[in-house]
């Protein structure tokens, strides 16, 4: 899933301007990650109508990155939107940009700051799991990702300054490095980590476009 933060209101607040504004929000991982729901459509709705900004509709888009499905659900608030200059979306950076690809004549404000592709762990509470590199080889590394989640990406083993199995970057991190020694220990397999790997091809994360 795509996590993403609100931005500060304020931040907001100042791009919209006057405005008038319609707010469109996202079904799918905003609306898990309580940045674009309906409540949150609701409750950015409300605080700039107390700044006296005009809101003059929403959207609850199925999901914003959905091309196709955008311009069908403009189409039908199509009155809202021409009362509006600006067009405020609560969902990631690829929904904001999918708005913007059908929405030229207004200025598109993203009301979210994108961070990772992560894990749900519970209601609320999201880590890190995927930095998209176009080669996943976490299956050689017990299912434990370190391209994404050691934040130095080593790839041939810990970089020496883990403290009681928590990384030195970050300490509420668990050292992905321990993790896969120990699962690899676990197994008796520690001998997989003799292979060296070569660095990273990273052009293989440059793909921009995938068609069926
Ligand atoms: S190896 Fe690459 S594609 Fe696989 S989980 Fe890690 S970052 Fe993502
Ligand atoms: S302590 Fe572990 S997770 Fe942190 S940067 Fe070093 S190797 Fe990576």
């Amino acid at each position: 899933m795509i996590i993403t933060k609100k931005k500060e209101f304020k931040d907001i607040v100042d791009v919209v301007g006057k405005g008038p504004v319609f707010i469109a929000g996202c079904s799918e991982c905003a609306t898990i990650c309580h940045t674009g729901g309906e409540e949150e459509i609701l409750e950015m709705k409300n605080a700039l109508i107390d700044k006296k900004i005009e809101v003059t509709g929403s959207i609850l888009l199925e999901p914003a990155c959905h091309l196709l499905n955008d311009k069908r659900l403009f189409r039908q608030h199509k009155k809202e939107l021409e009362r509006a200059n600006k067009i405020l979306v609560l969902a990631c950076g690829n929904g904001v940009q999918t708005v913007s690809e059908i929405s030229k004549d207004w200025d598109v404000i993203s009301g979210t700051d994108t961070l990772f592709l992560g894990e749900i762990k519970r209601a609320n509470d999201f880590e890190k799991r995927c930095q998209m590199c176009g080669e996943c080889f976490v299956d050689t590394f017990e299912g434990l990702c370190p391209v994404s989640r050691c934040p130095k990406s080593m790839l041939n083993g810990p970089c020496g300054g883990s403290k009681n199995g928590k990384c030195e970057v970050d300490s509420e991190l668990d050292c992905i490095w321990i993790l896969i020694y120990n699962s690899l220990k676990e197994k008796d397999e520690l001998h997989r980590l003799n292979e060296l790997r070569d660095c990273k091809d990273w052009s293989k994360s440059l793909k921009m476009r995938r068609t069926l």
